[in-house]
């Protein structure tokens, strides 16, 4: 999920903006699509001079080439129009090209930071825009709030095993019980204090019960649902036998680079990771 080079960023809507643009509307982490023309199950994002749904609040969030993206949040509770639908945009990963995709997660992003921040958290006034649209504040107490992002670090632990390379892959709690269960590098969120490295070591060791070293920075992705920033590694085994953590991990295992269970979506970051793995083993 990365953004393209043709995406220029706009915080907030300029005072001549050209005519139509991408309506990207967004309800409770759900984006209106309409159909494709002429793909079966390929889903575009609206264009035109005015979203086709009614919206409260429409900024424009950037431009795709010259092309306006817009932001907007659905208001009312009419019936979604004929040839439209809203679904998760998790949904929509195979099915909206994936520049679509990527400038859908900053609407996401965009519009959750305002709807959570539209009071200030210190003294309850009513937030201003601030900051040329970057930020919101507090007229009141000048407390100043820019969007959250949690985040959160990834590591794939290699060792050497018996039969060649092994990679520890863990399906979690949370997966939602998809079958055949999928099966992801580690992951946690990063806590006040810590430096990536040591949330990578405290997470291995909450996770798993496995000791690691030799981290490798691999790369990093927005993953807006609803604010994370994804740090990748890379770490070799340096010692344990591994234990689930309950209500957290369901099983875990080393697998040979040649054996590997259901796999992530090729968009996230965590598929990326284990591509790579992959690719250097049969180097
Ligand atoms: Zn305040």
């Amino acid at each position: 999920m990365f953004l393209p080079p043709s995406f220029t960023p706009r915080w907030s809507s300029p005072a001549q903006s050209p005519p139509g643009g991408l309506w990207f509307v967004l309800e409770g982490g759900k984006l209106l699509t309409s159909a494709a023309a002429g793909q079966a199950d390929a889903r575009a994002v609206p264009e035109g001079d005015g979203p086709p749904i009614p919206v409260d609040g429409a900024r424009c969030i950037g431009l795709l080439g010259e092309v306006p993206c817009w932001a907007a949040a659905r208001t009312g509770v009419e019936a979604t129009p004929p040839g439209f639908t809203l679904e998760p945009l998790r949904r929509l990963f195979d099915r909206l090209p994936d520049e679509l995709v990527a400038v859908a997660g900053r609407a996401v992003q965009v519009l959750e930071f305002e709807r959570t921040h539209r009071y200030c958290g210190a003294c309850a006034t009513p937030t201003e825009e601030s900051d040329g649209g970057r930020a919101r504040r507090c007229p009141a107490c000048g407390e100043v709030y820019y969007p959250r992002l949690a985040p959160a670090m990834m590591v794939l632990v290699m060792r050497q095993g018996p039969g060649g390379r092994e990679l520890l892959l863990a399906s979690g709690a949370r997966s939602g019980g998809p079958t055949p269960p999928i099966y992801s590098a580690l992951a946690g969120f990063v806590e006040p204090s810590e430096s990536l490295e040591d949330c990578v070591r405290r997470e291995v060791d909450e996770e798993v019960g496995l000791r690691v070293r030799g981290l490798r920075y691999f790369d990093s992705q927005c993953w807006p649902f609803p604010h994370s920033l994804m740090v990748a590694f890379t770490a070799e085994y340096a010692g344990g036998e591994i234990h689930c953590q309950e209500g957290e991990i369901v099983d875990a295992q080393w697998f040979p680079v040649d054996r590997l269970p259901a796999l992530p979506h090729r968009l996230s970051v965590a598929r990326r990771l284990i591509d790579h793995a992959v690719a250097e083993t049969e180097r």
